[in-house]
């Protein structure tokens, strides 16, 4: 994952949100030449996997790669979870797993 670069103000709500005890916190920022990894301590994979697929979401990008959105499920009327391309390459697999039991 690469760093996100931020500017102090995003610095200052990151340590407000760690005051907190928000999970907003979380993140991999870059700030004045340092890295800085805001993670919580002794998190099972998945709490974290669950914070970063909420993450994406919320933004409305591609919970694999987060690349934008703009497509929107016609039958739930929300933004889809995934882009095209893994929409498309999850669904053959899926559909590939199910002839393969049938
Ligand atoms: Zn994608």
């Amino acid at each position: 994952m690469k760093p996100a670069k931020i500017e102090s103000i995003k610095l200052n709500q990151i340590a407000k949100k760690i005051q907190e005890k928000s999970d907003e916190a979380i993140g991999l920022f870059l700030f004045n030449g340092y890295r800085i990894q805001v993670s919580k301590y002794k998190m099972d994979g998945g709490s974290r996997v669950r914070i970063l697929y909420n993450k994406r979401r919320a933004k409305g990008v591609c919970i694999v790669c987060e690349t934008k959105i703009k497509r929107v499920n016609p039958s739930s009327g929300k933004l889809y979870r995934l882009c095209d391309t893994h929409r498309n390459s999850i669904d053959k697999q899926r559909n590939k797993n199910r002839s393969l039991v049938n």
